[in-house]
């Protein structure tokens, strides 16, 4: 039996679709205040006017994470809104696909910069409200590709997610004094816009991998991360947790059948 989440005060990035707004509808569907961020202020807004007509507690601000002053606007909108932070999703990302032959140098530090340095800037602009929580929580949206697979046209996205992942650990033994947890989802292919965004053919091909023979939700994704949010997961930190339906785990093809 876990506690209520009623009350927490949540920051959600990336939440205007996908796997973040499926983690913040759930975070407010369990009594929770949640502040929701993207950086198209139109659809942020939107998403958050239409999340308070379903009579959920929830805001939205346009912030992009891979721009300081955009992050500190961050912590000082959900510090006016709710008075302080308790949970903190680090979710936004990006996975546009290229080659390793074709990548640029800008396309690796656009992806690097929202992933990676996107995370680092929000923890670090996060702790003086998440020290001033009852207990505060840390929940960083990684991913299967890079920590655990790899996945051609992805070797920038896959290095990003990877890097997240080293970023928790230390994270979490500085933080832990001050009864701050930091751990990681990893997804594995969750049908988001994104997701829908990557060709046809790959999509097929990620479908039949999956032992659970089904392509995962937000919603998947979002149980686990009520799982870190709670009190009773306080003395679990520096964690990954995947979600993938098996997908990490098949060693032949015949193991699919
Ligand atoms: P989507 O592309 O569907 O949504 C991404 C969200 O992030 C949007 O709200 C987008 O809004 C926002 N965003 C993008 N860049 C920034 C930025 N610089 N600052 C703030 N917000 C930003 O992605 P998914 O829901 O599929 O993915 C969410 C997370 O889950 C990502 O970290 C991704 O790497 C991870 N993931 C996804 C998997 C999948 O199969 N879908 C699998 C494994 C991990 P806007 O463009 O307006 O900023």
């Amino acid at each position: 039996m876990f506690s209520s989440l009623e009350g927490k005060s949540v920051l959600v990035t990336g939440a205007s679709t996908g796997i973040g707004l499926g983690i913040a509808r759930q975070f407010a569907l369990q009594g929770a205040k949640v502040l929701i961020t993207a950086r198209s202020a139109d659809k942020i807004e939107a998403v958050a006017a239409q999340l308070r007509a379903e009579g959920l507690h929830v805001h939205g601000l346009a912030a992009d994470v891979a721009d300081i002053a955009s992050v500190v606007a961050m912590m000082n909108t959900v510090q006016e809104l709710h008075g302080g932070l308790d949970v903190l999703c680090c979710n936004a990302g990006i996975f546009p696909n290229s080659t390793l032959e074709n990548l640029t140098e800008a396309d690796w530090d656009r992806v690097l910069a929202t992933n990676t340095k996107g995370t680092f800037l929000s923890v670090q602009a996060a702790l003086p409200l998440l020290r001033n929580a009852e207990y505060g929580r840390v929940i960083l949206t990684s991913s299967i590709t890079g920590p655990v697979t790899g996945s051609p046209g992805w070797v920038h996205y896959g290095a990003s997610k990877a890097a997240q992942l080293g970023f928790m650990r230390t994270a979490a033994i500085e933080l832990a004094k001050d009864g701050i947890t930091v751990n990681a989802v990893l997804p594995g292919n969750i049908v988001t816009a994104g997701f829908l965004d990557v060709d046809a053919e790959y999509q097929a091909g990620v479908a039949a991998s999956i032992p659970a023979k089904r392509l995962g939700t937000p919603e998947d994704v979002a149980s686990a991360v009520m799982f870190f949010a709670s009190r009773e997961a306080g003395y679990i930190t520096g964690q990954s947790l995947i979600i993938d339906g098996g997908q990490v785990l098949p060693e032949s093809l015949q193991s699919l059948d």
